[in-house]
């Protein structure tokens, strides 16, 4: 009697662990090592306006973008730390609107907004129209993982960061000539001083930039930093600081970044949709994206575009402007795009 019980929890033992070793093989096979996914912005971006160098510029940006978080992905770091080197990077850089590059507010200012979400604990940080942070997507994981708020804004978030350890710059860091001479023609046209093409004033919209990374443990992490839209006024607030219209992460189902007329990606709470859709519609993220992208905000007259991917590593990258910035990167494959295919 006692050999055949003690048979029967061996027996039931080995049902067991075996049950969980091919749980363990159906996880480990069912997403890639890494992936990540990265925008520098939507709008009318179309081959005849552009030289063979600046061409060449963005494509090596956004190469070098996903270089930095594609090594932290592949050494077995978090979604987190690459999320936030790769933005930090795209911030750096004068192409984009974030960070050194973003635009000017009507009064002359650059006020910046950004986001960031964990998908495993759906943690998230924001902070909104901030002067003189250096990368205000480091000052959004510092209100992630060191208060108990999700956004902060202006000289209050600028105040909690400076206890936090992040770098702070002089405001005047973030002028660029070229985006100066975009505010100057848009200032002058109000006047009736001169005329925008029709691409100029679309373009007032565009150029944030975003990141979604999948590390090695399944977690989805999603930022956006931007420096809103030209000529904004009274300290106005667009999706990208957001959570659920601009960024979005769940390692259930997806992580989202957004670029666009942020109006609208508030209105529609366009990552939030594109995750909802495959939460409770069982949509994959390729319909989700391109139904919430190219259905619903085109007929609601909403600009822009998205970068997202989901746990098992697929990636969407939808716009329904005329261009978008964007790459990915996955252990065996790497896309830099810029124009529709
Ligand atoms: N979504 C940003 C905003 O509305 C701008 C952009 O993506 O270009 O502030």
């Amino acid at each position: 009697m006692k050999i055949k019980f003690l048979f029967a929890l061996v027996v039931l033992f080995s049902l067991v662990s075996c049950g969980e070793t091919t749980k363990a093989k159906v996880e480990k096979v069912s997403h890639p090592d890494y992936a990540i996914v990265i925008h520098g912005g939507a709008g009318t971006i179309l081959k005849k306006n552009m030289s063979v160098e600046k061409e060449k510029a963005y494509r090596d940006a956004l190469n070098s973008a996903l270089n930095i978080g594609e090594e932290i992905l592949k050494s077995g770091g978090n979604s987190i730390d690459a999320v936030e080197k790769t933005i930090q990077f795209m911030e750096n850089s004068e192409l984009f609107n974030a960070g050194k590059g973003a635009v000017f507010t009507h009064d002359g200012k650059n006020e910046m907004d950004a986001s960031i979400m964990y998908g495993k604990d759906q943690n998230a940080g924001a902070v909104g129209g901030v002067t003189n942070i250096k990368h205000p997507i480091s000052a959004a994981r510092a209100v992630m993982e060191k208060s108990e708020h999700v956004m902060m804004s202006g000289a209050g978030a600028e105040s909690f960061v400076q206890n936090n350890k992040i770098e702070i710059v002089d405001p005047a860091y973030f002028r660029t000539e070229r985006r100066w001479e975009s505010l100057q023609r848009i200032l002058k046209s109000e006047k009736g001083e001169t005329m925008l093409s029709e691409d100029e004033d679309k373009d007032k919209k565009h150029g944030t930039v975003g990141c979604v990374a999948l590390d090695r443990e399944g977690n989805i992490t999603a930022g956006t930093s931007t420096g809103g839209m030209t000529n904004k006024k009274f300290n106005r607030l667009g999706d990208s600081p957001i959570i659920g219209a601009g960024t979005y992460a769940d390692n259930a189902t997806c992580g989202v970044s957004c670029t666009g007329h942020g109006e609208y990606f508030i209105r529609y709470t366009v990552a939030r949709d594109i995750a909802a859709l495959m939460e409770y519609g069982g949509k994959s993220l390729a319909e989700s994206s391109d139904y919430i992208i190219n259905d619903k905000l085109v007929a609601k007259g909403g600009a822009g575009g998205i970068v997202a991917l989901d746990r098992n590593g697929n990636i969407a990258m939808d716009f329904n402007t005329a261009g978008m910035y964007r790459g990915f990167a996955k252990p065996d494959e790497r896309v830099v795009k810029i124009y529709k295919d």
